[in-house]
């Protein structure tokens, strides 16, 4: 028991350290913090009966990416006006396979945001059971407004620089926030064409008629659903009936909603980042998917169509409409400690992240302590890159699943990433905390094989 004690205490000041260094060694870059001190906090019991991971300084090394790239992405507007972003990838982890996942074009991206998503990116991945390292890039280049071949030359410059650190073995990006379909198309093209060869592998979330993988563009939504159809069960509960309130209107958003109302639930409410729709009667997802696929619309457009629904300046609010589940699905800290309570007041019975830390850790504390069914990002989100490894998986066979072989797959792996939170989360004493759960079942096995690589 003693010993216990002392392990405990050690463990505790080393997370300690270790943190204090990274908010040293990254001054303002408080988005990256916050990632890290999510995750190192719930290391403590895990550290304390094993300290080999002490030992061997694996946390020393698992906060610090193996490369940060940045550089200069000049572009020509259509008015002939040049233009200068800046370009990210970082490279956060190979200890379980290539770097691997999305890039993001917003304003906002910077290095702090580009670091915690790589650093989320390296447990997420390690959780889908795939063999993929954590990667993330972008650039705070912002599409909104912009045309078609204002796209195009942006994202083949981007591209230009990128080529150089990809490869389908080395590092695979895909699609996020600002990044879907169009733009990796274009991004495949400027590589292939550099490159002179056809690697299929090195990029995902292409078009199905080049290499894409069917069920893809459905993932990330479908399996956040699957996810959070887990934890329900586990209370005897379903989507059948329920009210859903899902933020943003992108592609998570989107497949959550759908999936969501083929299990017999009511969405009423969902946003883009200038304000939010309600409808009580459940809004409608043709109306939504044309707006925001195909016309590229603001959602304000929507109550045009549907008098009986209302449009709302602002994102937050829509926290303030009552509903059993709740699908941040837009950005990094929609949901703060207000947000939460107001959702716990209002009677939310589960929470599954869509988007990539939707809620703040005052919020997740609130969740957590009023006892709602909390799905983490890094766990309820997987099922996108979980998909995208499916996809390489395909190039490499030069073979392609039907769709439902893939979902049938996807399906699957959310599970298992469900049974693994729950049971590492009992296993070192925090029984239905999967933020905890998720957090060590992805920790131990890209910690394993640090381990197991050396000191490199
Ligand atoms: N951007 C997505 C994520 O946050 C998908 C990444 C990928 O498919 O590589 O996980």
């Amino acid at each position: 028991m003693i010993v216990q004690l002392d392990n405990e205490a050690v463990a505790r000041e080393y997370v300690h350290v270790v943190y204090e260094t990274v908010v040293k060694r990254n001054p303002y870059e408080y988005e990256f913090h916050q990632a890290v001190k999510e995750i190192l906090e719930s290391l403590i019991p895990v550290l304390s009966k094993h300290p080999k991971y002490m030992k061997f300084g694996v946390l020393e090394r698992i906060v610090e990416p193996e490369r940060l790239i940045t550089f200069r992405v000049p572009w020509v507007d259509d008015q002939g006006i040049t233009h200068v972003n800046r370009g990210f990838r970082v490279q956060f982890n190979s200890a379980i396979g290539p770097y691997k996942g999305g890039l993001r074009f917003h304003p906002s991206v910077n290095a702090s945001i580009i670091k915690f998503l790589g650093f989320e990116q390296t447990f997420k991945n390690s959780l889908t059971g795939q063999p993929i390292g954590g990667g993330k890039g972008g650039s705070d280049f912002d599409p909104k407004g912009k045309s078609d071949n204002e796209i195009m030359r942006f994202t083949q410059s981007f591209m230009t620089e990128l080529y150089k650190y990809m490869g389908q073995d080395t590092d695979v990006p895909a699609g996020d926030i600002g990044v879907g379909a169009r733009e990796i198309g274009y991004m495949f093209g400027q590589y292939k064409r550099i490159r002179g060869a056809y690697e299929a592998g090195v990029l995902t979330g292409k078009g199905i008629i080049y290499g894409g993988s069917l069920g893809r563009t459905e993932a990330t939504g479908y399996g956040c659903v699957y996810f959070v159809n887990e934890m329900l069960q586990s209370k005897g509960l379903s989507f059948e009936g329920s009210t859903v309130v899902v933020s943003g209107s992108g592609n998570v958003a989107i497949y959550s909603m759908q999936k969501a109302i083929q299990l017999g639930a009511k969405v009423v409410a969902c946003s883009d980042s200038n304000g939010y729709i309600y409808d009580k009667n459940g809004i409608c997802l043709d109306t939504i998917r044309r707006l925001k696929e195909v016309e590229r619309e603001r959602i304000s457009e929507y109550v045009k169509e549907h008098p009986t629904a209302t449009y709302h300046e602002g994102c937050n609010g829509i926290w303030s409409i009552p509903c059993e589940i709740a699908l941040p699905s837009a950005t990094q800290n929609e949901i703060d400690e207000d947000a939460a309570r107001i959702l716990v007041s209002n009677g939310v019975i589960a929470v599954g992240e869509g988007a990539n830390m939707p809620s703040t850790l005052e919020a997740i504390d609130v969740f957590l302590k009023a006892g709602v069914l909390f799905g983490p990002a890094k766990a309820a989100n997987a099922g996108g890159v979980a998909v995208s490894a499916l996809e390489m998986s395909q190039n490499s066979m030069r073979y392609s699943w039907q769709f439902h072989e893939v979902d049938d797959k996807l399906h699957a792996i959310m599970k298992n990433i469900y049974k693994s939170a729950v049971q590492a989360a009992e296993e070192y004493g925090h029984p239905g905390n999967l933020v905890v759960g998720a957090n060590i079942a992805g920790f131990t096995k890209v910690a394993d094989a640090m381990i197991a690589q050396g000191v490199v």
